[in-house]
């Protein structure tokens, strides 16, 4: 006997109809003689209209994040309720498991907490018992007792995290696409699906933007060795294996274009180029708990240099704030903001081997006239700041330019 674990995003489980389909496909897995752990998010939209009745009373309700993880894991309350009545309605036993009965603990970060330990006990005798076990994810407990979330899209993390914990066979992401694609299928037509992914490429598509799983879930699958199965919850369709880079995975230089809305780009400008400088600003931002991603320092003229660097759109003002007093303190000139900014990056393990890709997409980015304010590279990406305005512009052109429509063996440019 198998056991797996199936985890279902807001769209899968966004109506009573949906969820009694949820329902439907989790009874036909334990019924093909599996034990089945099935996590869930709060249906689509409900976690934004919780954080949106939030800042009706206070506009950064971020300041008192303990409540607002009360708040906000009320949205997978109801989804376990609805799916426990509902597999029960079909004809099976469930229980419904909120974070702190499994129990799921983190680390006091509220918010953003980090999976620490996964209590097997609970989860395991309701699955002696021939319950399917549904568990709320998103959310923990911490050790003083109080309820946590993981950050948005949690819920892979949770399911991962359950898999691990639990030592499942199989760990299946149901989402709103079916598996992972070479870009985001609802922005490009023609976006190919992969059939499989590296834990290394999907963490950094993850981290520059891919919203299709939460980055810290792939973390876990990597240190844990477990693979994901990323699939459509309306298909029975196979999806995308996300697992270890392996003989059988496309030899491509480029697998994916990813972009991120959510930064907005700082810059301090004649800032004095004395050591030290540096080191004053970014920890006066890290202080206030604000996560800086990329950072660019010019040359510097008599004396005086310009720093720029992005923060979550988020932060923005708060950061813009500090910046204004650090200029006053260091005898900066002055600081400007821009908020309609989008990173676009390509992703590929083989670019660690071949030149020459950074040039082409800079030129296929300028063929458009698309402006490139920032750019940053590691080992395995590309990334590059340009206007909001033109990211769907910006993903279209690269994707056709690396062909990422073909398969890694058709593509001619290599
Ligand atoms: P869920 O609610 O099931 O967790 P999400 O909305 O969090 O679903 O993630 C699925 C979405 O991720 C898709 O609808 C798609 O728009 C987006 N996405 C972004 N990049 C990709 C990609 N490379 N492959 C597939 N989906 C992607
Ligand atoms: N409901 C949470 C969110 O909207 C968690 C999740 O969907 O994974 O971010
Ligand atoms: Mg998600």
């Amino acid at each position: 006997m198998a056991l797996v674990v199936q985890k279902f995003g807001g769209t899968s489980v966004g109506t009573v109809e949906r969820i009694q389909n949820v329902a439907h496909r989790v009874i036909a897995t334990k019924r093909q003689g599996n034990q089945v752990i099935v996590v869930v998010s709060a249906m689509s939209g409900d976690t934004d209209r919780l954080l949106n009745l939030a800042r009706q009373i206070d506009d950064r309700p971020e300041r008192n994040e303990r409540e607002l993880d009360v708040l906000l894991a009320s949205g997978e309350q109801v989804t376990i309720a609805l799916l426990a009545l509902a597999i029960e309605s079909q004809g099976e036993k469930a229980r419904s498991l909120l974070g702190h009965q499994v129990a799921i603990r983190t680390d006091r970060d509220h918010t953003r907490a980090r999976i620490l330990e996964i209590d097997k006990q609970r989860v395991q005798s309701a699955l002696d018992e021939g319950r399917i076990v549904v568990v709320a994810g998103f959310q923990g407990v911490d050790e003083e007792g109080d309820l946590t979330t993981l950050g948005r899209g949690g819920s892979d993390t949770s399911a991962v995290a359950v898999a691990a914990g639990l030592r499942a066979d199989v760990c299946d992401i149901f989402t709103d696409v079916d598996g992972i694609y070479t870009t985001d299928p609802n922005l490009c037509r023609t976006a190919r699906k992969l059939d499989r992914i590296s834990y290394d490429e999907m963490l950094e598509l993850a981290s520059l933007g891919a919203k299709v799983l939460q980055i810290r879930s792939v973390e876990f699958a990597k240190k844990y060795g477990i693979p994901i199965h990323v699939r459509s919850s309306f298909s029975d369709a196979e999806g995308t294996l996300v697992c270890r880079e392996d003989e059988a995975m496309e030899k491509a230089i480029v697998s994916g274009v990813a972009y991120n809305k959510n930064e907005a780009k700082i810059t301090m400008i004649g800032v004095p180029d004395r050591p030290g400088i540096a080191a004053q600003v970014f920890s006066a931002i890290a202080g206030k708990g604000i996560v800086v991603d990329m950072i660019i320092q010019n040359v510097s003229e008599e004396g005086l240099t310009d720093l720029t660097f992005t923060v979550p759109k988020d932060d923005f003002q708060r950061s813009m704030a500090i910046v204004h007093n650090l200029c006053t303190e260091i005898g900066a000139k002055d600081a400007v903001g821009d908020e309609r900014i989008a990173k676009i990056s390509i992703v590929g393990i083989g670019m660690r081997t071949h030149a020459r890709v950074a040039s082409r997409m800079f030129e296929a980015l300028a063929r458009e006239n698309v402006n490139i304010m920032m750019i940053s590279t590691s080992e395995i990406k590309i990334s590059c700041v340009i206007a909001e305005k033109y990211t769907e512009l910006a993903v279209r052109v690269l994707h056709d330019e690396f062909q990422l429509d073909r398969s890694a063996e058709e593509r001619e440019y290599i």
